[in-house]
């Protein structure tokens, strides 16, 4: 354990943490009695450089609680960062770090990570909060992150989870947990507005220097370094998106303060994996008007990333006279903000493409995958299953249409779409194994299904965490077969329809 200990570090040059007071306020974790795991991911340790037996260390446990920082030094103290947002579309003002802790930086083969424990205890920054995460959330978190990384999206990770008895008030009682967050970094749109917000020209010109300088140093090179930091942001925030649609993940809570400035999919809440494909899906209960639905998304990509443009306003058009400054630098960002559209549409439809198991480009695909997808939502056919079964289907005859068919009530709708689809497939020069091996790549056999988590997360509350590991394990590999793991990639039970997720948390 010690050597996990030893090698996180936050003071060192370069570190967010060395931006200063401005931006964030050192504290110890509050204590959380008796802690035991609940989850660890191996692979995450290997990433850090830590043993991957790491979780059986004495003094684990008690380490990813926080319960050791309170010996810590006081300048060498975990932090909580400050930042603001835009929270359903109206201004929130300050938010900040109101559960979450950054234990500091650990580096293995030349890359560098934060680490931050969720649901730490409350900071400057909890507001009305009272600093914890429930085990639910935590372990939705902790399986979610994983299974993201794992079908290639981008995401922060988790290291661990670690939970105690020490009961915590939601909508009932429940139990306190923390997620161990792994990630290289946690800056929000929401750090940028907070420093724009509060007229801090300098704080903010600091961030955006820490943020080009550690991950995107080729913005140096450009007229604008800032300009060139905004278009980063347009470009990985347009290619995570690509990739949420792909799969029907819905992250349920697309707050500006909840948006990575290295387009990371960042706070896990009410998130949800389609199960039935419904383009208008709401996964966040709370969320009356729909805000981020399933087809909202790339819309509200969009307004976020305007959002960050006006915080980082101030900054751009430095090359220009005081003359003409103003009005060219908002020139400017529209320019670059202009860029989501020419990178979304054609990157969701090469993602289509490949969903769709065709190699080359024709006339057509387009609307190809939007009737797919019109059928699929009249249908509620499944989504995970529909792309996946597809890859059975036969270039020359109907045989092997059944799997993805049966998943549509209305039998002739998916019978003229396979009628099309054949007649596109007869364009390509890849046979039906090559095409449906190139399927099995892109589209998962096993997400992480609302009923999966669920199951985990009872067993989890009667103190049986095997479901968790073995669930976390299956996720792993989403895109193989695993006969062994079937039922994992089956529909949901009836009782899922009932299952409701809100940012109770
Ligand atoms: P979210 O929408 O969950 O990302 O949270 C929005 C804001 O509320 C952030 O500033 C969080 O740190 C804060 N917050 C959420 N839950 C809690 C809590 N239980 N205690 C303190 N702050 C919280
Ligand atoms: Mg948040």
């Amino acid at each position: 354990m010690s050597a996990a200990a030893g090698a996180i570090d936050n003071q060192r040059e370069g570190s967010f943490a060395a931006l200063g007071n401005v931006f964030l306020t050192r504290l110890p974790a509050a204590p959380l009695p008796a802690p035991y795991v609940v989850g660890f991911a191996p692979d995450v340790a290997s990433m850090l450089g830590f043993d991957a037996s790491l979780a059986s260390a004495p003094g684990f446990s008690e380490f990813f609680s926080g319960n050791t920082t309170r010996d810590w030094p006081s300048t060498a103290l975990p932090y909580a960062s400050v930042y603001s947002g835009h929270q359903f579309g109206v201004w929130a003002g300050q938010l900040g770090d109101g559960r979450a802790l950054t234990l500091g930086e650990a580096e293995h083969n030349g890359r560098r990570f934060e680490l931050q424990l969720k649901g730490g205890g409350r900071t400057p920054y909890s507001r009305m909060g009272d600093g914890r995460a429930v085990l639910r959330s935590s372990i939705r978190e902790y399986l979610c992150s994983e299974a993201m990384h794992h079908l290639g999206i981008p995401t922060t990770r988790a290291l661990c989870v670690i939970g105690s008895d020490q009961p915590v008030r939601r909508e009932e009682i429940e139990t306190a947990a923390v997620v161990t967050r792994v990630s290289p970094s946690f800056v929000r749109f929401g750090h940028f507005e907070h420093f724009y917000a509060n007229d801090r020209v300098d704080a903010l010109r600091s961030l955006a220097d820490h943020v080009i300088d550690r991950f995107y140093p080729a913005c140096r090179d450009a007229d604008d370094p800032y300009l060139a930091l905004l278009n980063e942001a347009v470009l990985s925030t347009a290619d995570l998106i690509v990739q949420w649609q792909a799969v029907g993940f819905c992250h349920g809570v697309m707050n500006t303060d909840n948006m990575s400035i290295l387009g990371l999919t960042i706070d896990y809440g009410p998130f949800g994996f389609m199960d039935g494909f419904d383009a208008n899906h709401i996964c966040n209960h709370s969320d009356s008007q729909g805000r981020y639905a399933y087809r909202m998304q790339p819309q509200i990509a969009y307004w976020n990333l305007f959002c960050l443009a006006q915080g980082l306003l101030p900054l751009f058009g430095e090359r220009y006279g005081e003359a003409e400054r103003s009005e060219r630098a908002v020139q400017d960002a529209q320019r670059v903000l202009e860029g989501f559209k020419a990178r979304f549409a054609p990157a969701l439809e090469a993602r289509m493409r490949a969903k769709l198991g065709l190699d080359t480009e024709r006339e057509g695909d387009d609307q190809l995958a939007n009737k797919l997808f019109e059928i699929m939502h009249a249908n509620r056919a499944d989504f995970t299953l529909t792309f996946r079964n597809l890859s059975k289907l036969s270039r020359h005859d109907a045989n092997g249409d059944a799997p993805a068919r049966d998943l549509f009530l209305d039998r002739a709708a998916f019978d003229a779409w396979a009628t099309e689809y054949r007649a596109r497939l007869s364009h390509e020069t890849r046979d039906d194994a090559e095409r449906a091996e190139a399927m099995n790549r892109v589209n998962p056999k096993y997400v992480l299904r609302n009923h999966l988590a669920e199951n985990a997360i009872r067993r989890a509350k009667e103190k049986d965490f095997s479901e968790v590991e073995r669930l976390a394990a299956v996720l792993r590999h989403p895109f193989d077969e695993q006969p062994e793991h079937e039922a994992y990639a089956g529909l949901p039970p009836d009782w899922a329809s009932s299952l409701e997720v809100s940012c109770s948390s």
